[in-house]
């Protein structure tokens, strides 16, 4: 059944009518926003105004304004609405790891962070400064990026990654939080028992090299090469070697 998300909007005050954002009447963000599913838009407002109890207008013309302090907009969500459907499905936070919903932020009137990453904005704060923290102690040399090899014992195929964290971290990481990749439904289909872990390289970065991330990928590529993980392992891509191929290498800042 088709679902249909809704909004919940209130009255600006009478001195700031026409104020909101695209000149709107109505308060940003709204009040209340959810889903719900109902074969056609019509009975979606239907569920909606049993669920509250009273009626709602899809639209109010200016002059009936005082008459109305709230406005309801309601949309088909699409299948192929991947950003929508995030806003509703449940998130580990990269700071505390609790779960959350973006539409439970939004929600909130107290929260200020309507992100995909982080739980709230503290932890969004905490996490953003973690990987500043993170990426200083990997530049200077403190928290070297390491390159590590994970190797099948039945078949000895093997997965070669970089990581900036503790690599037991890492190994944890591939094992708890597996993705669509090769790698990854393998392990999750084999015994813990057929697998190795073990560091490779801890990286010494030259002093200036003028682009850290490309050095690292570079030794990582060597050993991707090395061990022969893309023909007869479980690498993918090889890494670039100025951008990151990995997105889990955590190289990418925030926006300043
Ligand atoms: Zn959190």
């Amino acid at each position: 059944m088709p679902e249909f998300y809704y909004q919940i909007k209130g009255r600006l005050p009478d001195d700031q009518l026409g104020m909101g954002a695209f000149n709107s009447n109505w308060e940003w963000p709204p009040l209340f926003s959810d889903k719900v599913e109902a074969p056609n838009k019509k009975a979606a407002k239907l569920l909606i105004e049993e669920e509250y109890g009273r009626q709602f207008p899809l639209r109010v013309l200016t002059k009936d304004l005082k008459n109305h302090a709230f406005l309801l907009s309601i949309s088909e969500i699409l299948p192929e609405d991947d950003v929508m459907r995030r806003r509703f499905a449940f998130l580990d936070c990269k700071e505390c790891t609790a779960r959350f919903r973006i539409i439970d932020k939004f929600n909130n009137p107290a929260e200020r962070d309507t992100g995909p990453d982080f739980c709230s904005q503290s932890c969004a704060e905490e996490g953003r400064l973690r990987r500043i923290k993170d990426y200083d102690l990997v530049c200077s040399g403190k928290l070297p990026a390491v390159i590590y090899l994970i190797r099948q014992l039945s078949t000895g195929k093997c997965y070669v990654g970089q990581t900036i964290r503790p690599i037991t971290l890492r190994w944890w990481q591939h094992l708890t939080y597996p993705s669509e990749s090769k790698f990854h439904q393998v392990i999750k289909s084999t015994p813990l028992t057929d697998w190795q872990f073990q560091a490779l390289e801890t990286i010494a970065l030259p002093d200036d090299h003028p682009n850290k991330a490309a050095y690292i990928n570079d030794r990582e590529r060597h050993w991707i090469l090395h061990f022969d993980c893309i023909a007869n392992g479980y690498n993918t891509v090889l890494p670039s070697g100025a951008a990151s191929a990995e997105p889990e290498l955590e190289f990418d800042l925030p926006e300043p």
